[in-house]
């Protein structure tokens, strides 16, 4: 819509300007630090950050209702930085100049309900929401618009070029990474590291494919997570794990869109996400929390967060009961499916443990649930789904497994919704599915195909033909009648069919 067709009383409200005072914020010790540079951990006692706006938009004398017409006006404007998860600019980085946002198509990714038959093999109702339909394929491109917008922004205020901006991955990361830093090409220049071997050959082409300086390093994501912060403590780079707090901003759109597309009514939905590094279920949570303190939304959902057992930190620091006597201990990785969450050692677990707390606390409810599950559920989730019309991920389908984990253990109540977040499209995970069809699994992933989920194409070898097509060199006439001809009858055999 044009701007001059808009109501007057929403006008002023949809270009949105850059009144946020943001400070990075210390989780262990409290202490506030100027967001001139890039933090990732407190110079004081070296704890994670969270940013914070101390004019948040609970303070903006704008009140829930004002808030949700400004968001879905703001969905009829056709203007480019607000297209994407900037529609909730306000809520995300009200300091970036609305020029020097950056927009690759990332956000507003659609919600897919499940099936018929899919909703009774659950038994509830949900949907999954398609984030391997961002730019580079998954979540991480809401993180990385966010920081890669800042950074752009840094760099004009104080003139800066050739930065080198550096991540670990288990691949996704480094894929949306190198995409948004080569779009920033004037500015940045992308180095991913990847353990090498342990992300799939499509992840693995994405950073090339951009550009990116590739580094393969020995061990597991833990490994080069290590390097990394040895990198940025003692170099001059940009991080852009998850570590950097500007990331987790932009991940919070995943819970302003699944807000926004319920009409705002999120009590009754169960949003389920898998935990890796857990930057993502920390911004799930942030963001909801953030919607309900400025009356957007005016209940929370429950949360699920699901940990395959071969990466399970989070589920077993949870499974103690009692606050006090938790203790956080890293886990040493077996290979999964989920290759994309396989982190013994989590690197937003302080932010993780924070926000339960505040989240549990709002309502005085539990809200917030870990579940485990095991790497044969991920695998027959994964396929199921896809075999009745979605385009989930191994770690969609994880999301899927704990849901049915959850409703089992009486985490999901009659009426509720799920809403599981697949985070990453099924493409940058074939290789899993293609063990799977071919049973090839290495004994380690303790997979044992199911034959009804198996499938494998079916070569056809027309009998009694003498002549075939190969490329180059064509059939015609009589001798591309009989094999038109027989090649159909054999189809036409395999699949049962009836003659007319
Ligand atoms: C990164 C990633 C995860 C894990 O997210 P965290 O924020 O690390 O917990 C899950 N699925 C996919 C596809 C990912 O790329
Ligand atoms: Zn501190």
């Amino acid at each position: 819509m044009k701007y001059e067709d808009f109501p007057q009383e929403i006008k002023p409200y949809l270009y949105p300007e850059p009144k946020g005072l943001m400070v990075y914020n210390c989780l262990q010790c409290g202490s506030d630090f100027d967001i001139s540079q890039l933090l990732y951990t407190c110079p004081e006692c070296g704890s994670v950050l969270l940013l914070v706006d101390k004019n948040g938009p609970e303070n903006s004398g704008i009140n829930g209702k004002e808030w949700r017409r400004i968001f879905d006006y703001r969905r009829m404007l056709n203007d480019l930085p607000l297209k994407g998860i900037f529609r909730y600019y306000e809520f995300i980085a009200p300091v970036i100049p609305l020029d020097l946002i950056v927009y690759l198509g990332e956000g507003h990714t659609p919600l897919v309900r499940a099936n018929k038959s899919l909703t009774r093999e659950v038994g509830s109702q949900f949907y999954f929401k398609n984030d391997g339909l961002n730019p580079s394929a998954s979540f991480k491109d809401r993180g990385m618009a966010c920081a890669l917008s800042y950074i752009n922004y840094l760099a004009k205020e104080k003139n800066l070029s050739d930065i080198v901006a550096v991540c670990a991955s288990t691949g996704d990361t480094s894929a949306s990474a190198a995409l948004y830093a080569s779009y920033l090409r004037d500015i940045l220049h992308p180095a991913v590291l990847l353990p090498k071997g342990k992300v799939t050959p499509q992840q693995l082409s994405q950073p090339l494919g951009s550009g990116a300086k590739v580094f393969e390093i020995p061990g597991v994501f833990d490994d080069c997570m290590k390097v990394v912060e040895q990198l940025a403590e003692n170099y001059n780079v940009a991080l852009l794990n998850s570590k950097n707090s500007w990331r987790i901003l932009g991940q919070e759109s995943f819970s302003f869109e699944i807000a926004q597309d319920f009409d705002y009514e999120v009590g009754d939905k169960v949003v389920v996400v898998p935990i890796g590094n857990a930057g993502n279920i920390t911004a799930v949570m942030s963001g909801f929390l953030k919607f309900f303190k400025a009356g957007v939304i005016d209940s929370l959902p429950k949360i699920i967060g699901v940990q395959s057992e071969h990466a399970d930190p989070v589920y077993k620091y949870y499974l103690e009961p009692e606050p006090r006597c938790r203790h956080f201990k890293p886990v040493t990785v077996k290979p999964s499916v989920a290759q994309a969450a396989m982190i013994g050692n989590p690197v937003s677990m302080p932010r993780v443990i924070r926000l339960v707390d505040a989240y549990n606390g709002i309502e005085d409810e539990q809200k917030i649930f870990v579940v485990q599950v095991s790497e044969q559920e991920i695998m027959d989730c994964m396929l199921t789904a896809n075999r009745n019309g979605h385009i989930v991920c191994t770690q969609g389908g994880e999301s899927l497994a704990g849901f049915k984990r959850a409703i089992k253990l009486g985490y999901v109540s009659d009426g509720e919704t799920g809403v599981l977040d697949s985070t990453a499209h099924m493409l940058k995970f074939a290789v899993f599915q293609d063990m799977y069809f071919t049973d090839s699994f290495d004994p380690e992933f303790e997979i044992t195909p199911k034959d009804d989920l198996k499938n494998a194409p079916i070569e056809v070898k027309p009998k009694g033909v003498q002549k075939l097509p190969a490329p180059g060199k064509p059939l015609s006439g009589e001798d591309l009648n009989i094999f038109v001809k027989q090649t159909a009858a054999e189809i036409a055999k395999f699949l049962g069919l009836e003659p007319k």
